[in-house]
């Protein structure tokens, strides 16, 4: 039986918690660990 379902990688920010379906995910690496954000999370990772 083949499963032609998709299964979408579900990512979720590791700063708010918002997946990937409500906001633009990027991924990123941060001390050898692949971490996700989105993009309104992403100013603030820039600024530290
Ligand atoms: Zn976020």
């Amino acid at each position: 039986m083949a499963d032609i379902k998709k299964e979408a990688p579900e990512m979720e920010c590791d700063h708010c918690g918002t997946t990937s379906e409500l906001a633009p995910m990027l991924t990123y690496a941060h001390q050898g660990e692949e971490k996700h954000v989105c993009t309104r999370c992403l100013p603030m990772l820039i600024h530290g």
